[in-house]
């Protein structure tokens, strides 16, 4: 007489299914959080939540439609970026950006943008920059408004992140390119000479497709650096300007 046990390969299948269904709902709730994170950034970003702007949880729930969790997750992670700042008892603020604290971000760009460069003129693929050549002939097309050449300025970088194949440096040059890019729009009315930034791009482009990684750093450290300059202009003269 054969009594039926527990059958080890349906316990086994059961298991996976269930592991899969739980994977599913991580990285479900995951890309909420990250989706949350990357709409609550852009807002920062583009000043619609200003620097010393009250956070308010409720209303980014209501504004992205999203349940508590994946807000409160892409908020900690903001304040760990240094876009929002807990002020305990007093609540959740955008961030200011002092002024040393220009320095130290375009100090830190001018050194890794230039080393995630040359690693992708190793590892990038003819496909990388035949794409970035597509970005390049879209910035000349006449009629293009600053913050539109800045997002073709800012698909050209992502690029080159990219292919250097480094998710580490991918992380943190996408955190730092984000607060440049916070910077550029509060400063935006004052920043001149836009196209002239982009078009640096084409001189990096071709030195990306002919693996030339010394040319390629030093050309991207001279666009961190112009870069740099002028938004630090803009940002003395704003604070020198006498009061209107
Ligand atoms: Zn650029």
């Amino acid at each position: 007489m054969s009594q039926k046990g527990p059958d080890p390969i349906c316990d086994f299948h059961l298991t996976v299914v269930i592991y899969q269904q739980s994977m599913r709902a991580v990285s479900t709730a995951n890309s909420l959080a990250e989706r949350a994170y990357d709409e609550i950034r852009r807002m920062i970003i583009r000043l619609d939540l200003a620097p010393g702007d009250v956070v308010k949880e409720a209303e980014l729930q209501a504004t992205l439609d999203m349940s508590r969790t994946p807000i409160r997750e892409a908020l900690q992670r903001l304040a760990r970026d240094h876009f929002v700042t807990v002020i305990p008892r007093r609540g959740m603020f955008v961030s200011a950006i002092e002024f040393d604290e220009l320095a130290m971000l375009y100090e830190t760009r001018a050194i890794m943008e230039p080393y995630a460069a040359r690693l992708a003129t190793k590892r990038g693929t003819q496909a990388d920059w035949d794409e970035m050549a597509e970005v390049l002939a879209e910035t000349e097309l006449p009629g293009k408004q600053p913050h539109e050449l800045l997002d073709l300025d800012r698909q050209c970088h992502e690029i080159i992140w990219r292919a250097s194949g480094n998710r580490f440096l991918t992380n943190t040059l996408d955190t730092l390119y984000a607060q440049s890019d916070r910077l550029w729009h509060m400063y935006l009315a004052d920043v001149h000479d836009m196209g002239h930034a982009v078009d640096e791009h084409a001189a990096i482009h071709d030195a990306l497709q002919s693996g030339d990684a010394e040319t390629v750093a030093s050309l991207l450290e001279g666009h961190v650096n112009s870069f740099d300059a002028q938004v630090r202009d803009a940002v003395t003269s704003r604070l020198t300007a006498p009061l209107s």
